[in-house]
């Protein structure tokens, strides 16, 4: 398996830049602005759609926030020449799911493992 070595810094330091700049536009711009008043006497139809819109915007910004935090920390790992190793077993990610996922904190099997536990974790 290929793992990442500190030659593929810039690499991946300029594609996590570039995304960093991609979602910091997007949470820059939360949608488009609120309607002008004189619009009380909407149908509920209307209502209901525009509502919608609004969880649907709610849950991307809110990937957005979480991605942007996992680019930040990708960039630091690279200045710190700790990138490209699991923050959880520590051992090396594969190089074709960072280059795939370049902020990615974890590597496949623990990444699995995690999934595997939120959707398995027993009800209360
Ligand atoms: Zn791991």
């Amino acid at each position: 398996m290929d793992t990442y070595d500190d030659s593929m810094a810039a690499r991946f330091r300029q594609q996590l830049e570039q995304r960093e700049q991609q979602l910091r536009a997007l949470l820059g711009n939360p949608g488009e602005p609120a309607e002008p008043a004189g619009h009380e006497v909407a149908d509920f139809k209307d209502l209901a759609t525009q509502e919608s819109q609004a969880a649907i915007d709610d849950v991307q910004l809110e990937n957005a926030r979480r991605e942007l935090q996992q680019v930040m920390a990708a960039l630091a790992r690279i200045a710190g020449h700790t990138y490209g190793v699991c923050q959880q077993c520590g051992e090396p990610i594969d190089l074709q799911r960072l280059s795939a996922l370049p902020a990615t904190p974890l590597c496949i099997a623990c990444q699995t493992l995690q999934e595997h536990r939120r959707t398995a974790a027993p009800r209360r």
